[in-house]
């Protein structure tokens, strides 16, 4: 039996099956074709959901019988196919903060597709969150915000694979943000908010920052290494005055001194979720080729301000400041890492060590060797211990003493 099926104005392919076979069975052939998901799709007959476990020939309906695939993103097939979103189902995304931008941003681009989304937070769910918070409820009251977002994030999107970080972005492990494709920053204090700047500058993640304030906020996508980084707005005599600030927006009830509204939240977020899709989608070619795709648009390279009071939307365009302390001449990523990706099995041969000195260092005097995994960080004392403990999926850091005494960090991502 023959059978067309079709994602309504994205695709259409054919089908051919025994008819001894089940409709789930055409599902899965289609959904091959189409390079769609099965297990987010159901098969429609004029309308109405077919049945998986019934026998094809039972079904009475005509050779090449037109069937809808229903798919969970047919809509969005329409502009980026099926080869964009799967880059979405592939990517990783860290959600630094799970307060009122982290909830709005976390449901954004779970249902766009995103397939993993890593949330860190050191703080407790209170009572004035829940007005805007989607994510939250009463019974998660005194929970770590990070843990209960990825939870109720999980149960309402399954196929999300969430995973969630209970303390301060800077005690991390390194291996969340080196596996992730963009960071999202919507945190509650600028000390926190130059670090992430850091380690983005640092290991080439493009990190999309947000802030609001009663009904105005700012959104910035920054595109490291060459773009200007979100501390460069901050002239240097002002750094004492930014670091340990809270951000009125998430503050705590006894320190909360400006309004915090919904609306604004989730105007901020819609846009922080888009250019994160934005960079999924396209970084790769324009690290290639210097242009993002037409299909997929190009981030914001400035500030955009919005102004939900008097309807004011403008943008504002970034100078490097070779004084920033994150990017600048002296700043504390001034040297972004190399990065690349190394079998297991090579890593294992005799002369791994050998091949990773020449290929990445040949000229250092010392190499130090750290191994990167979700425990955190492990420094490896010779060929063997690293041997050992390597798996597929941890980083190896390498750090370079040079002939000069500068020190070189490269990674390699264990494959
Ligand atoms: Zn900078």
């Amino acid at each position: 039996m023959r059978f067309q099926v079709s994602v309504p104005e994205y695709k259409q392919v054919d089908v051919k099956l025994n008819p001894a076979k089940k409709v789930i069975d055409l599902k899965n052939a289609a959904c091959r074709q189409l390079r769609i998901d099965p297990q987010l799709t159901k098969l429609l007959l004029n309308g109405k959901r077919l049945n998986e476990d019934s026998q094809l020939s039972r079904l009475k309906i005509a050779p090449s019988t037109v069937v809808v695939a229903d798919y969970l993103w047919a809509r969005q097939l329409l502009v980026w196919g099926a080869e964009g979103q799967k880059k979405l189902r592939e990517a990783t995304v860290f959600l630094a903060g799970a307060g009122a931008i982290g909830n709005e941003a976390a449901k954004n681009i779970a249902m766009l597709g995103v397939g993993r989304i890593l949330i860190a937070d050191r703080d407790r769910v209170e009572m004035s969150n829940i007005s805007r918070m989607i994510f939250f409820k009463p019974k998660d009251l005194g929970r770590n915000k990070a843990e209960a977002l990825a939870e109720n994030l999980q149960r309402q999107y399954p196929y999300v694979e969430t995973a969630a970080y209970r303390g301060k972005i800077e005690s991390m492990p390194l291996k969340f943000y080196l596996d992730s494709q963009v960071v999202l920053c919507g945190l509650d204090n600028a000390e926190s908010r130059i670090f992430l700047t850091q380690t983005c500058r640092k290991y080439s993640i493009p990190l999309i920052d947000a802030g609001i304030i009663g009904l105005t906020g700012r959104v910035h996508s920054y595109i490291p290494p060459d773009d200007t980084c979100p501390i460069c707005a901050f002239p240097p005599n002002q750094y004492s005055n930014i670091v340990g600030l809270k951000n009125p927006c998430d503050a705590p009830l006894e320190q909360a001194t400006v309004p915090s509204f919904a609306t604004s939240i989730s105007l901020v977020s819609a846009i922080l979720s888009q250019e994160a899709v934005k960079v999924i989608l396209g970084v790769e070619d324009h690290s290639k080729n210097k242009q993002w795709p037409e299909k997929s648009g190009e981030p914001l390279r400035s500030i955009l301000f919005l102004d939900l009071k008097n309807n004011r939307y403008s943008t504002m365009k970034l100078e490097r400041n070779t004084k920033c302390i994150v990017c600048g001449t002296e700043g504390t990523a001034k040297e972004t890492s190399f990065r690349d990706e190394f079998p297991l099995k090579r890593l294992k041969s005799t002369h791994g060590e050998d091949e990773i000195r020449k290929k990445l260092h040949p000229n250092a005097k010392q190499l130090t060797f750290f191994l990167e995994t979700s425990h955190g960080t492990r420094r490896m004392d010779n060929a063997m211990e690293m041997k050992k403990h390597a798996r597929v999926g941890d980083y190896l850091r390498i750090l370079a003493e040079q002939q000069n005494g500068e020190l070189h960090e490269s990674i390699l991502h264990i494959v």
